[in-house]
């Protein structure tokens, strides 16, 4: 292997293989909704509690995929539960249902 002169940040990586999936099978299962989703923002352009706190709905799915789950616990504990991101979302994904979910599987799975 050709040595560029730097590496890969460990805490930037994300070993698919280790990573807990529990959440992601969980929120598959219950709201599956959630699969239509295209990446577009827009929930996170229009989230209440982003507009006060550093807080990116759209970033929760990426931790969810990625499994990072202690990251997850904190960020999820922002959301004021308003439904806003829901009224905007072009996919129709039932985003208040996804938070909610979440939230179970996290106690389900401790
Ligand atoms: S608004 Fe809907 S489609 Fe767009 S990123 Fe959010 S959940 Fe996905
Ligand atoms: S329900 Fe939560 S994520 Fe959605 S807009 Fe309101 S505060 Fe943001």
């Amino acid at each position: 292997m050709i040595h560029f002169g730097y590496g890969v940040m460990a805490d930037a990586t994300t070993d698919y293989d280790r990573n807990d999936r529990r959440i992601a099978e969980y929120l598959l299962e219950h709201e599956p909704s959630v699969n239509l989703c295209i990446g577009c923002g827009s929930c996170t352009a229009a989230c209440s509690t982003g507009r006060m706190v550093e807080f990116n709905i759209r970033r929760l799915h990426t931790l969810i995929r990625r499994g990072e789950t202690l990251k997850l616990k904190k960020e999820i504990m922002k959301c004021m539960f308003c439904g806003k991101c829901q009224l905007v979302c072009p996919r129709g994904v039932n985003l208040r249902n996804v938070i909610l979910t979440i939230n179970r599987a996290l106690e389900q799975t401790g």
